[in-house]
């Protein structure tokens, strides 16, 4: 069995529409359904056939069809009425229904115990209502396609913030959401300066008063125990608003790689990084053909696009915000034989991150002159340049497309170099890095084995790193190999954060990374993280302690 298998079952799952067998199919489709011309109906083609550039399911899934809703990503506002709140939830389902995900920030809605007045009663508090929108998702469930994924998110100076971080304690419990805690530069102050005592929350009504240390263990105790909450960091968006004149951000979508405004919605698509090189060699010309066509390929789902609503549609416009991303990024980085955790591994990364916004910004300019500046363009911080997008760059997850590509997800560093998968209909799979296979073969062959022998070194290699995910232990193996064919899970989760830190500085919105940590981390690590994360210029951080959770809800390779 091998990764194409996979691949089949995934695109009749998923992505095959009535009439299609293949996958050149679907990109005959798509291409079609979203090129102005003739010659980038080809060059979209080639793109994605080639498995250079896909873009997010949705589009994969919808485009060309009578559905027509291409983005994955989707931020509703959360008022605080019964209306406003249901109202909310309704546009929610539609989304899912289509196969995007929704986040929402329930912060507006009034805290437990507060008066409501037309019913003289008391408030039940965003936490109750969370568990509503929870329920709703379960039964609409992305139409058999795609499992629906929210987003909820409660600021730190919301009364009910102990409440809404220990949401998810019971596994399995509002398991169609990730929550994450919206914190601000002042309570990390506070956090950093060890001013645990500070009273930093009074109940309007009850007058209960909640501390900076009372917050900060529950998120650390959170993330111990199961990986929740995430974090977000409030400031650091919002310093990086590009379109400060139509209001703050405080609404990321599911995985939190799209900070938006309320009701905006982002389309996504990756650069597979692997699929650039050739011979060994890194193609920084064929990159940069890539990332034209793809800010032309992005740009223009946002007008073949079917929104969801009005207001979406409205919101989408006026910004035009993209989410170009990489994927691959592990699987370049072996196949050009630089550790991923290593000072030139971050240098590389950082180079060709800020080439692929560099280049995207400037044909965004280019489109800027053929079709105009997005509508809101003098709301914004691109005083310099006329754009036709608020925002161009992210790093999404990419937890299908990456496996229909065949390369690493996103910017993370492989899981295991063999594993067993299991499919949708319950079938594993053994499957076995083909870089890894290739780099031990060579590796052996040079330390002078040959012939059986060396068929059963590399059997016997495999099986251990199936069975333990690692090779660090087998200290035979040379050093260099070792040092090259880190896991994630080897990768120290300071390496982790720094790598994702380079990326942040060369990123437009945000970056979907999981910070993993062994089982053994302890809860001063999960602080330590948090502080690092804030102090780098990170937008948000995800981390996982291995083995802390018995099923994972939305994460890498993990995602049907
Ligand atoms: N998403 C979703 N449901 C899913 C997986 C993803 O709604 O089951 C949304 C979510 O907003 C996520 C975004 O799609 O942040 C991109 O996820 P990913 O890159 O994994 O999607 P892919 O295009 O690879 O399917």
């Amino acid at each position: 069995m091998n990764t194409s298998t996979i691949t089949d079952n995934i695109l009749s799952a998923r992505y095959l529409r009535k009439g299609e067998k293949t996958f050149e199919d679907i990109c005959h489709r798509v291409a079609s359904a979203l090129a102005s011309d003739e010659k980038d109906r080809e060059l979209f083609y080639e793109a994605m056939t080639s498995l250079r550039f896909l873009p997010n399911s949705p589009t994969l899934m919808n485009a060309g069809t009578e559905i027509g809703q291409l983005s994955a990503c989707f931020t509703l506002p959360v008022p605080d009425s019964i209306p406003g709140i249901f109202d909310a939830m309704k546009q929610g389902a539609v989304i899912h229904k289509t196969g995007g995900g929704t986040g929402y920030n329930f912060s507006h809605i009034r805290a437990e115990g507060s008066p409501v007045r037309s019913t003289d009663g008391v408030a039940s508090g965003p936490v109750s209502f969370m568990k509503a929108f929870n329920a709703a998702t379960d039964v609409i469930k992305q139409g058999g396609r795609r499992r629906g994924a929210n987003m909820g998110i409660l600021n730190v100076w919301h009364p009910d913030i102990l409440s809404f971080i220990t949401s998810k304690k019971e596994e399995g419990s509002i398991s169609n959401f990730n929550i994450s805690v919206m914190v601000n530069d002042e309570f990390m102050t506070l956090v950093r300066d060890r001013k645990f005592d500070e009273i930093w929350i009074k109940h309007p009504v009850t007058g209960v008063k909640v501390t900076v240390g009372e917050i900060w263990n529950g998120i650390v105790d959170g993330i111990w125990k199961n990986g929740e909450p995430g974090v977000l960091f409030y400031d650091e968006i919002n310093r990086h608003n590009p379109t400060p004149g139509l209001g703050d951000i405080d609404i990321t979508n599911p995985c939190g790689e799209q900070p938006l405004l309320p009701f905006e919605s982002c389309v996504l698509g990756s650069i597979n990084l692997a699929a650039c090189i050739n011979e060994g060699k890194f193609d920084e010309e064929l990159l940069d053909d890539t990332v034209r066509m793809a800010v032309r390929f992005l740009n223009n789902v946002i007008d073949a696009n079917v929104y969801p609503i009005p207001e979406i549609e409205e919101a989408t416009k006026k910004t035009r915000k993209i989410g170009l991303g990489v994927m691959g990024v592990h699987d370049a980085l072996l196949m050009l034989k630089i550790p991923y955790d290593s000072p030139g591994g971050r240098k590389w990364c950082g180079e060709i991150m800020h080439r692929i916004t560099e280049t995207a910004v400037e044909e965004s300019q280019l489109l800027a002159e053929k079709l105009g500046t997005f509508p809101e363009w003098e709301k914004s911080t691109w005083k310099e340049r006329k754009v036709r997008n608020a925002a161009m760059t992210t790093v999404a997850p990419t937890g299908t497309i990456s496996l229909l590509a065949g390369c690493s997800s996103g910017i993370e560093p492989v899981f295991s170099f063999a594993y067993t998968r299991m499919n949708t209909v319950g079938k594993t799979f053994f499957i076995v890095s083909p870089v890894f296979k290739e780099a031990l073969h060579s590796t052996l062959s040079e330390k002078g084995h040959s012939g059986d022998e060396l068929k059963k070194r590399e059997e016997e290699v495999i099986a251990h790193v199936h069975d333990t995910g690692s090779i660090q232990d087998l200290e035979w193996l040379p050093a260099d190999f070792r040092s090259l064919f880190k896991t994630a899970l080897d990768i120290s989760y300071r390496d982790h954060i720094e790598m994702q830190a380079v990326f942040q500085k060369y990123v437009h919105a945000s970056i979907s990374k999981t910070i993993n940590m062994p089982n053994s981390a302890e809860r001063k690590d999960c602080e330590e993280a948090l502080l690092a994360a804030w102090t780098l210029g990170l937008k948000g951080i995800t981390i996982y302690r291995t083995g802390s959770r018995d099923s994972v809800v939305l994460s890498l390779g993990n995602s049907e």
